[in-house]
């Protein structure tokens, strides 16, 4: 399919594609309107982000920009934490809810940027490459240097908190470029879900802060002997939507990994800290 537009003289990046969607290529046909797509950045490898890439690619010819290909696990079991009680009466494809966190393994960039990296630049506009890993491993924030603004992905939103899901969402390598987010001085952020934020320093305080209040609550949870993953959801997710518990599941989870790591928690029986594990305080 062409481009249906009459070209105009101004190059366009386009960061993250999208999904194979036919209204979502439609909308990004008509967001370009004509312009030159001179490159395309990918900022993680989830199914709402990336696939589009491939047809994009394919249209205009532009490289495909990102940290690399989202990392293989080999020899990782997934744990079954399927509770039919929170399946959705109403939803006619249960699976729907998966399908957008299922990744895209077919995403290869035709150039791997490093974190630092001036990666693109024409007599418009400059991109430089924000390695921020956590959401995934290989997540990157993109900054736009002339414009003080960062295309910040999925590791912050305009909307909610990240979900960070372990093996390849890491809740230590997490706060670690919440960090250095916040230490960036950004006009702007523009997050792939939600809207702007015009004011990112107490907006990036907030979000920080509200991990971290995760993290006490978890701790707390436990000391009082609340010690399963499903236990600890029901208590702290107990005003959001049942549907939402399997991936606050996997966010605590995360925190769980990164508290036996730090020596504050450890498992109840000195494996490794599983999703349906149990849980104690390290005296
Ligand atoms: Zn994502």
């Amino acid at each position: 399919m062409a481009i249906p537009f009459v070209p105009r003289i101004d190059d366009a990046p386009v960061i993250d594609p999208g999904p194979i969607l036919d209204s979502h290529r439609d909308a990004l046909v008509r967001a370009l309107d004509g312009r030159n797509v001179v490159g395309i950045v990918v900022t993680h490898c989830h199914s709402d982000h990336s696939p589009l890439t491939e047809w994009l690619h394919k249209e205009t010819g532009a490289t495909r920009f990102a940290i690399g290909p989202h990392r293989v696990y080999e020899g990782f079991v997934e744990e079954d934490d399927h509770d039919p009680s929170e399946d959705d009466p109403d939803e006619k494809k249960p699976e729907s809810d998966e399908e957008k966190e299922t990744i895209d393994m077919a995403f290869t960039p035709d150039y791997a940027v490093v974190d630092g990296e001036r990666f693109f630049a024409t007599d418009q506009f400059s991109l430089t490459a924000v390695a921020t890993p956590g959401h995934t491993s290989n997540h990157l924030c993109v900054s736009m240097d002339a414009e003080n603004a960062l295309f910040t992905g999925d590791h912050v939103m305009g909307w909610s908190t990240t979900v960070v899901s372990p093996p390849d969402g890491d809740m230590r390598q997490y706060f670690e470029s919440m960090q250095k987010v916040i230490a960036r001085t950004d006009s702007i952020l523009w997050p792939t879900h939600g809207g702007p934020v015009t004011e990112p320093a107490p907006f990036l305080a907030a979000y920080y802060e509200h991990r971290l209040e995760r993290e006490r609550q978890i701790i707390e949870q436990i000391a009082i002997g609340n010690n399963t993953i499903p236990g600890i959801v029901k208590v702290l997710y107990a005003s959001v939507n049942k549907q939402l518990h399997r991936p606050a599941r996997r966010s605590v989870w995360s925190h769980l990994r990164k508290l036996v790591e730090d020596g504050v928690v450890q498992t109840a029986d000195g494996g490794l800290p599983r999703l349906l594990g149990e849980y104690v305080l390290t005296n």
